[in-house]
């Protein structure tokens, strides 16, 4: 890549050189006038450029200074985008003014993080688009029943509707990564896909539903020791099979389970 400025492989940094990708992630995301868009690590700004261009506003989270300092003097005459210097781990997303697109090609070693903070902070984001990891896309917007539905999926799809777009091949950043990418379009819902009384429940549910994939969901929830032995002999109740392994299950009965085994947790 033409600058000055060398890349750091522990910042995730691989950028964007085809700019026909860009224009297919600004269009995924359907940016216009109206919208305020949240970029996290604009590098180079190859796409903070684009945004720019399009939204209303634009606020871009860069954590590496010499990029910051970069972007500020070389994007300084567009007025309604603002880079802030910082982790977006730390970012304090639910303090944003209104609500957000989310467009980002993602530092790949935070990009689960990242996205449970932003799940975290879904009142204040509409959607996301993201650039990922080819798998964790694939991970993310899986159906139930195959390999690649896990923790993940189920968490990602309870909030959102997550939609893997299409696959970039390495070649398409500078430096190449060893691993090929997708962008994915996660819009977030009005509510859970399900619903259930204590969802800090439903995550341990299903934590421990896939902690050991091969096995039933009767053992594997007996082994976690989230409820007591009534609940787990009870299983049946809930209407979901206990001998079934936990990637056959949908969300809304993972919900399902969680609201049945309430009455007997063990755990405050
Ligand atoms: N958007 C640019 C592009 O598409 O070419 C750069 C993408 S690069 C994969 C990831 C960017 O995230 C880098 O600019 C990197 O410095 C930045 N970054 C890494 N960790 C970060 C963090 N914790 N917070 C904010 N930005 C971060």
């Amino acid at each position: 890549m033409s600058n000055s400025i060398p890349p750091k492989k522990s910042l995730g940094q691989n950028f964007l050189t085809d700019e026909s990708v860009c224009e297919r992630i600004v269009d995924a995301a359907d940016v216009g006038p109206q919208d305020s868009v949240l970029e996290i690590g604009p590098g180079h700004g190859v796409l903070t450029r684009r945004l720019a261009a399009c939204a209303g506003h634009v606020t871009a989270i860069e954590l590496d200074e010499r990029l910051f300092g970069k972007l500020s003097r070389e994007l300084a005459h567009h007025e309604n985008l603002e880079i802030i210097q910082g982790d977006a781990l730390k970012f304090p997303y639910e303090d944003l003014p209104g609500k957000v697109k989310v467009v980002a090609n993602l530092p790949y070693y935070i990009s689960t993080p990242i996205i449970s903070r932003l799940i975290e902070a879904r009142k204040k984001v509409s959607l996301m688009v993201l650039m990922l990891q080819k798998e964790v896309a694939e991970r993310i917007a899986a159906p139930p029943g195959g390999k690649d539905y896990g923790y993940l999926s189920v968490m990602v799809q309870l909030y959102t509707e997550a939609e893997s777009l299409f696959v970039v091949p390495a070649e398409a950043f500078d430096p190449v990564p060893k691993v090929d990418s997708a962008v994915a379009r996660l819009i977030v819902r009005g509510a859970p896909v399900a619903y259930c009384r204590d969802f800090a429940l439903f995550e341990r549910v299903v934590s421990a539903s896939f902690s050991q994939r091969r096995k039933t969901l009767k053992n594997s929830l007996k082994g976690s020791g989230l409820f007591t032995d009534e609940g787990v002999a009870r299983l049946a109740d809930s209407g979901i099979d206990p001998i079934r392994r936990a990637e056959t299950l949908s969300v809304a009965e993972f919900a399902a389970l969680t609201e049945f085994l309430f009455e007997f947790r063990k755990v405050a």
